[in-house]
């Protein structure tokens, strides 16, 4: 799977974190970074025959569980996101963002499978479906595999990244009438208020005092 994809989720996790405030930039950065950080491991791909079969191999020990908790308890505990005072909150968005990434990977067609459980099983898992292509690296960029590969990407990852990006703008727009409302309630309440305090402060015969 592509980029793009990791990229959205983190978007989303950063949407997630904080819904009723705008998107904070740090927070975005920290979460897509976390959403993508597991393909660090495409750095080795020029010593692909020698890693075959090892965790460092792409979608091995980067790709586990383990590694995606621990860079999200680090990103959190260096203060890379998160406000003070909601520390645990950031921690689960953080957590969500990495795991994403593997378990996303395990529905991507022909390849070798994902090392969840590495450290403790160097077994790769496929999903049992799946719903991405591999990158066709190896075609044009304006092939048809190409045309197809991003179609797919942006059925799937379209909703979340308008859900992400828009739904800040779409409450803000609908919050505006009812605070209006609420004015035009008070400046009514008020202006009914007037005639009923009066009276009151009329004296009434009764208590108008006598001259003596
Ligand atoms: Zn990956």
């Amino acid at each position: 799977m592509p980029t793009f994809g990791h990229l959205v989720v983190g978007v989303a996790a950063s949407r997630g974190l904080d819904p009723r405030a705008p998107l904070r930039r740090r927070d975005t950065a920290a979460l897509v970074a976390l959403a993508a950080l597991p393909d660090l491991d495409i750095l080795g791909a020029p010593f692909r025959p020698a890693l075959f079969h090892t965790p460092l191999a792409h979608r091995g020990a980067t790709h586990a569980l383990a590694f995606g908790l621990a860079a999200a308890a680090a990103a959190v505990a260096l203060g890379l996101l998160g406000a003070p005072g909601r520390r645990r909150r950031a921690l689960l968005f953080a957590a969500l963002a990495a795991i994403s990434h593997p378990l996303l990977d395990a529905f991507t067609r022909g390849s070798l499978g994902v090392m969840l459980l590495w450290p403790f099983s160097d077994v790769r898992f496929h999903a049992p479906w799946y719903l991405f292509e591999t990158t066709p690296v190896k075609e044009g960029l304006w092939s048809g595999a190409w045309v197809t590969f991003l179609a797919k990407e942006v059925l799937v990852f379209g909703p979340l990244a308008i859900w992400a990006l828009w739904s800040r703008a779409t409450s803000t727009a609908t919050a505006t009438p009812t605070t209006t409302a609420t004015a035009t309630s008070t400046s009514t309440s008020t202006s009914t208020s007037i005639p009923t305090s009066i009276p009151t402060s009329i004296p009434t015969p009764a208590s108008i005092p006598t001259p003596e």
